[in-house]
């Protein structure tokens, strides 16, 4: 057996699969299970209070929101939404806009504060062409990264490994924003 072959080929998908972890095309895992083609996240909003934990819908501000991925890329991956269902950026008014930002800015910092994330990748994907599991309903995305998840995680056991349940988290980040607002 030629070694280096074998280790060039071995190398090529290590690096195949470190892109994988922000892999917004596998859109199975973002897309989720849809009932009669009904936008999941208007369904989180629409839903009452009481729902919320179960929704993993972690706060709701005036014009937009912010929920927990079922489907995680990383543990504690986030998503920020405007309430109203559009595509693009430029389909929001500013005060929408405004809030949107606000959110991204409160979250990223409870996210790396709560999870002890290393760092964060932030982004949208929009449009179907650019990765977006859901097009239709705009979302960004906050994915903490962890020293070695793509070395290990990714590329050693061929799966994501979400050692936290979605809900212990939810609590951990609920406690972590209210903690913020008692002080
Ligand atoms: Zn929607």
């Amino acid at each position: 057996m030629d070694i280096e072959k074998e280790l060039n080929e071995e190398l090529a998908k290590s690096l195949r699969k470190v892109g994988e972890v922000w892999a917004p095309w596998r859109s199975a895992y973002i897309s989720g299970p849809k009932k009669d083609g009904e936008c999941v996240f208007c369904a989180k909003v629409k839903a009452p209070l009481a729902s919320d934990r179960e929704n993993l819908l972690l706060e709701r501000g005036k014009k937009c929101f912010v929920c927990m991925n079922t489907y995680p890329y990383t543990p504690g991956h986030v998503l920020i939404l405007p309430f109203s269902h559009v595509e693009t950026l430029d389909e929001l008014d500013e005060e929408t806009y405004a809030e949107f930002f606000t959110l991204l800015k409160k979250w990223q910092a409870i996210v790396k504060k709560s999870v002890g994330a290393g760092g964060l990748n932030i982004g949208i994907n929009m449009g179907k062409i650019a990765g977006a599991g859901i097009a239709e309903h705009l979302h960004m995305h906050i994915v903490p990264r962890y020293f070695g998840d793509t070395n290990f995680i990714t590329t050693c056991a061929d799966t994501r490994v979400v050692s936290k349940s979605l809900f212990d988290i939810y609590d951990l980040y609920l406690s972590n924003i209210n903690s913020k607002e008692e002080k």
